[in-house]
């Protein structure tokens, strides 16, 4: 089921690549990228999943509160988003939202 990815995608924060091509996530960053991930206000956040069956949760790295912005971050500077992964795991993208204020959920 699972197809072999191309090693072709690059993250769009950083310029690494040979990162697996994912269609269904076209403008994921790289791991080093999504441990980076702030909130607006510059606090190291964190998301995992809720538990072995998948689930998103959202807090500050720094607290372990539980971070109101949802999928909601910033990378350098750029907004992107953060969500469940399909395959399981946690993806973060680029938000389409260029300014940042209102990135598309879902
Ligand atoms: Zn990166």
């Amino acid at each position: 089921m699972l197809a072999v990815a191309e090693r072709t995608h690059v993250c769009p924060i950083c310029g690494t690549t040979g990162l697996p091509a994912m269609s269904r996530y076209p403008a994921y960053v790289c791991h080093g990228c999504a441990a980076r991930a702030r909130s607006a206000d510059g606090r190291p956040l964190r998301f995992t999943n809720q538990g072995a069956w998948g689930g998103f949760l959202a807090a500050y790295a720094d607290t372990d509160e539980p971070y109101p912005g949802g999928g909601r971050c910033w990378i350098d500077g750029i907004a992107c988003i953060a969500d469940e992964a399909r395959f399981g795991g946690i993806v973060v993208q680029v938000s389409a939202g260029a300014d940042g204020s209102s990135p598309p959920i879902q």
